[in-house]
C-alpha cells in the first residue's frame, strides 16, 4: 500500500504529469491509422542512418533517361533499355527523344523500374533484377552524381547518416580472378592474386570512391555551404562483390574488397550481391562463407553485412530456405543480417534468433523490397517476429529507386502494417546509428547530432 501511495504521489508531480514525449506520442497515437497525416509526421522524423542502400537502385529512372540524353545513349525499343550507340553508328532511338515524347518515357520508366509491373513475361525478381542490366550503360560517368541525389533525398528526410553500396569487383578484378583461377586453396590463389597486381586495382578502386567524392561535394555546393543539410550527411561506403560470378571471380572480388575496407576508411565493409535464389549464389553458398571467413581472419578488423534470408517458400526448395542466415553469421561473420525474411524456414529458428539478440546482430528491414520481389508482405514478413524476440532491427530501402519508394515510405509502411509506436520508431532510427560501421568517435558524433535533430523534432509539436 505504502509503494502505490508513493507512486500515485510521484504521478501527481509536475515533472510526471504529461512530458514532451508522451504528449507527442499521444498525438502520433491518433494519427498513426491515416497514412497521409502519418507520412507528414514520418518525412519531419529524424531518421538516422539508411544502411542498406545499393546506389545503383538507389536512382529514380527519371535521372537514369536525363543521364542518358546527356551521353547521347539509345533506347533499345525492344527491351526499353538505354544502350551505348553502336560502334560508329548511330542510335535508332535517341535516349534524348524520350525527354519530349511520353509514349516513350512512360514504358521507359515502367521497364527500369517496379512502376506499374504486371506479372506476365517475367517474374518479380526477373523484372527487379533485370531492371539493372537495362541502365547500366548510363553508370560509370554519372556515379558522382547519383551519389549527391540519393544524398540530397536523403537530406530532405531529415537523415543523416548513409552507408551506399556502390563499389563493385566487376571488371579488372573479376578478370584478374579468371586469369589465376581457384584450385581450391585459399592460400594459394591469394599469393597468385597478389602477384597479379591486385593492390594495383584497388589503388583503382580508391580512385573511383575519389572520384564519387569529389563530385558528390561539386553537385552539392559543399565548399561554398558545408553546413546546408546535404552537405551534413555522412556518407559511407560498402564493396559488394557479385555473387553470381564464377568461383575464381567471387575469390578475387572478396580479396578485392577486404584490401579496400582494411586501407580505406571512407569504405567501411563487405557485402555480397545479386539474387540470393540465383544458380551459383545457392550452388555455392557454403564456398562464399569460408571465403569470407579465411580473408575474416587475415583483416579482422573490416566489417562484414550480408544479404542472407532473401529468400521465400517456393522461390528455392526447402531444404535450401534452412541455413542461409546462421551460416552467413556462425562462417561468414556477419555483423548485420540484409533481409532476414527466411528466418522461421532455418533450422532452429527460435535458437537462432536468440544466438541474434545475445550477439546483437540487426537485421536490415527492407518492407517494399520484400513485397515486390519476394511478394512477402504484413502477418507474413517476420518483422513483428524479430521484435518480438529481441533481435534489433533497422528499417532501410534496399533500392529505392527501382522500387519507387524512400526511407519515409519504409517507416510509414511499417508502422500501418506493424502498428508501431513513437518509441519504437525512435528506437529503430536510434539502432540505424548503432549499428552502422563508423568508428566510436564518428558514431558518437553522429549519436550527439541524432539527440538534437529529436529534441528539435520534438519541440516542434
Ligand atoms: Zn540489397
Amino acid at each position: 500500500m505504502k509503494r502505490i501511495g508513493i507512486l500515485l504521489f510521484l504521478a501527481s508531480m509536475p515533472a510526471f504529469a504529461a512530458s514532451p514525449l508522451t504528449k507527442l506520442d499521444q498525438q502520433f497515437q491518433s494519427i498513426r491509422k491515416n497514412p497521409p497525416e502519418l507520412y507528414a509526421f514520418l518525412y519531419r522524423m529524424p531518421k538516422g542512418g539508411d544502411l542498406h542502400n545499393h546506389l545503383i537502385g538507389a536512382v529514380y529512372a527519371e535521372s537514369m533517361i536525363k543521364a542518358a540524353a546527356e551521353d547521347s545513349l539509345c533506347i533499345d525499343k525492344d527491351t526499353f533499355s538505354l544502350t551505348r550507340p553502336p560502334t560508329g553508328g548511330h542510335c535508332q532511338i535517341d535516349a534524348s527523344r524520350a525527354e519530349t515524347d511520353n509514349a516513350l518515357f512512360s514504358p521507359l520508366i515502367d521497364s527500369l523500374s517496379m512502376r506499374d509491373y504486371e506479372p506476365g513475361r517475367e517474374s518479380p525478381p526477373d523484372h527487379f533484377f533485370n531492371t539493372f542490366n537495362k541502365f547500366a550503360a548510363v553508370f560509370s560517368r554519372h556515379n558522382g552524381d547519383f551519389v549527391a541525389e540519393v544524398v540530397r533525398r536523403a537530406a530532405e528526410q531529415n537523415e543523416s547518416y548513409l552507408e551506399l553500396m556502390a563499389l563493385v569487383g566487376a571488371g579488372p578484378i573479376s578478370e584478374l580472378g579468371k586469369r589465376v583461377g581457384f584450385g581450391g586453396n585459399f592460400e594459394e590463389t591469394a599469393a597468385k592474386l597478389r602477384a597479379g597486381g591486385i593492390a594495383d586495382l584497388v589503388t583503382g578502386l580508391r580512385g573511383q570512391v575519389d572520384q564519387m567524392e569529389q563530385q558528390r561535394i561539386t553537385d552539392l555546393g559543399c565548399q561554398a555551404k558545408p553546413d546546408s543539410a546535404p552537405c551534413q550527411v555522412r556518407v559511407r561506403y560498402i564493396f559488394q562483390v557479385l555473387r553470381e560470378f564464377p568461383k575464381e571471380q567471387v575469390f578475387a572480388q572478396v580479396f578485392a574488397g577486404f584490401l579496400l575496407a582494411n586501407s580505406d576508411p571512407r569504405v567501411v565493409a563487405i557485402n555480397f550481391v545479386q539474387p540470393e535464389h540465383g544458380l551459383t549464389a545457392m550452388r555455392d553458398y557454403h564456398l562464399h562463407m569460408r571465403m569470407i571467413d579465411y580473408l575474416h581472419r587475415q583483416y579482422p578488423r573490416v566489417h562484414i553485412a550480408l544479404h542472407a534470408g532473401e529468400l521465400a517458400s517456393g522461390l528455392v526448395p526447402p531444404e535450401d530456405l534452412r541455413f542461409h542466415i546462421r551460416e552467413a553469421i556462425e562462417v561468414g561473420h556477419a555483423e548485420r543480417i540484409g533481409h532476414g525474411v527466411s528466418i522461421m524456414y532455418e533450422n532452429d529458428a527460435l535458437g537462432l534468433l536468440r544466438m541474434m539478440k545475445q550477439r546483437h546482430i540487426p537485421v536490415e528491414i527492407n518492407l517494399t523490397s520484400n513485397d515486390l520481389i519476394l511478394g512477402v508482405r504484413g502477418a507474413d514478413h517476420p518483422l513483428p517476429v524479430y521484435r518480438k524476440y529481441g533481435v534489433p532491427v533497422v528499417l532501410s530501402t534496399d533500392d529505392e529507386g527501382v522500387s519507387r519508394t524512400h526511407l519515409t515510405q519504409e517507416y510509414q509502411r511499417a508502422v500501418l502494417t506493424y502498428n508501431l509506436t513513437y518509441p519504437d520508431l525512435k528506437s529503430i532510427v536510434r539502432n540505424s546509428i548503432e549499428y552502422s560501421f563508423l568508428p566510436p568517435a564518428e558514431k558518437a558524433h553522429l549519436r550527439a547530432d541524432l539527440a538534437k535533430r529529436f529534441e528539435r523534432f520534438e519541440q516542434s509539436y
